[in-house]
């Protein structure tokens, strides 16, 4: 199956519209700019034959590729987001491809000295005699997530030129605002109607998640008693100090810029305050929910220590939950992971099942009832003027699709 040529070709229409999302947006989707993709997105799905397709006053598309087979194949769903990073450009992206890489440098721009290579991304390594497609250097390519949708639209026309391939009915659905966390806020889960589904975001090619953090949210309030510091002895309590003295207090091992893999964090992400009241947040992410309880547990003791060491001051401690990891819910039907990874291995690779660390809309879904574990969409870097994708990456991502929507009705 090569499916490269028009793989590039969506990718390179899909990137080169903006489509940035905003986090501070109160509107949904968070920008009108979405709507553009969204549009186009609808449009291509009709021209290619989808049935019941559908965008949504939020944004959402969604579409339907009718069952090949008679009989009872339950529904499955292919999900992707619309919107990319508001943490680099996404205006003017220039894609390009570096067809046939040998190794030794990938030249972004010269002139930004953006240069791509393995020492900078030992993920890149292997991917050597592919084809490699990356932005110009000031701004993000958008392969997180335009792959996605590229891969996903691809093989739907795919599927629907070949319909000797038997398959139940397919379940099509583009989101915005992944990127600021809001993504299936408003996603009919039900009207979908699919009984399980996945995300295809990001990642080298290989690669399934069905594990992202669990995640908390965390305040601490700091009420001080303010004193003229002429008088202060015995009598002041600083709580912009105070709250200096607790984050510092927090153990440096237990740090983002410190953890790797499945090891969990607490980062304190904004301080704010004077004498009178300070305020401290921050978020908490951990895989396993005892872990993460025994972390907060960790900093509730810091904080009451600090009490004792400052009893003129009041200082209150509060989490919020954020998301789950899905596992908990994915491992629940074993058989949702079991025909990925035999459509990952049919399609010659051999599965790398990684925890993410964050969240992913997937997380979500999986706990409104879908559950949905992620592939891979043969990229990297995201979020940044590093970002780059495999197009021969992208082509297995499609072909793992193709596979899965075959292992369903078996
Ligand atoms: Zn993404």
């Amino acid at each position: 199956m090569d499916l490269k040529a028009p793989l590039y070709k969506r990718f390179e229409k899909y990137a080169k519209l903006d489509t940035q999302s905003d986090g501070d947006s109160k509107t949904f989707p968070s920008t009108a700019k979405q709507l553009v993709l969204a549009r186009l997105l609808a449009a291509e799905l009709k021209a290619i034959g989808a049935k019941k397709v559908k965008l949504d006053k939020f944004g959402y598309v969604t579409a339907e590729i009718p069952a090949t087979v008679k009989g009872r194949v339950p529904a499955i769903g292919f999900l992707a987001h619309m919107d990319t990073s508001p943490d680099a450009s996404g205006k003017n992206v220039r894609p390009q491809v570096h067809r046939k890489w040998k190794g030794g440098d990938i030249v972004i721009s010269r002139r930004h000295g953006v240069i791509l290579n393995t020492r900078n991304c030992p993920e890149l390594a292997a991917c050597r005699g592919e084809d490699i497609v990356t932005a110009s250097g000031d701004t993000l390519l958008g392969a997180d997530n335009k792959a996605g949708l590229a891969i996903i639209m691809t093989a739907a026309e795919y599927l629907l030129k070949h319909k000797e391939i038997p398959h139940g009915p397919l379940k099509i659905g583009f989101t915005p605002d992944e990127e600021v966390g809001q993504g299936v806020k408003h996603f009919d889960v039900k009207s979908f109607g699919a009984s399980a589904a996945y995300t295809f975001d990001g990642d080298v090619a290989g690669a399934v998640e069905q594990e992202n953090f669990n995640a908390d949210g965390l305040k601490i309030t700091i009420t001080g008693k303010s004193v003229h510091p002429g008088t202060a002895k015995n009598a002041l309590a600083n709580a912009a100090r105070i709250a200096a003295d607790i984050a510092a207090s927090w153990p440096e091992n237990l740090l983002p810029e410190t953890t790797e893999k499945r090891e969990g964090f607490v980062m304190f992400t904004d301080i704010s305050g004077g004498i009178e009241k300070a305020e401290l947040s921050g978020i908490v992410r951990e895989h396993d929910l005892k872990k993460l309880k025994a972390m907060e547990r960790q900093l509730a003791a810091i904080v009451a220590a600090k009490r004792l060491k400052y009893p003129l001051a009041r200082i209150e401690l509060a989490f919020r939950e954020q998301y789950r990891n899905m596992n908990a819910i994915v491992s629940g039907r074993p058989e949702v992971m079991k025909k990925l990874l035999a459509a990952v291995r049919a399609a010659g690779l051999e599965p790398h099942v990684k925890p993410v660390r964050g969240g992913t809309d997937g997380a979500r879904l999986s706990f409104m009832g879908l559950p949905t574990p992620n592939v891979f969409t043969g990229g990297y870097n995201y979020h940044g003027r590093y970002e780059w994708v495999s197009l021969d990456g992208m082509n297995k991502s499609a072909e793992v699709l193709v596979n899965l929507a075959r292992g369903w009705a078996e």
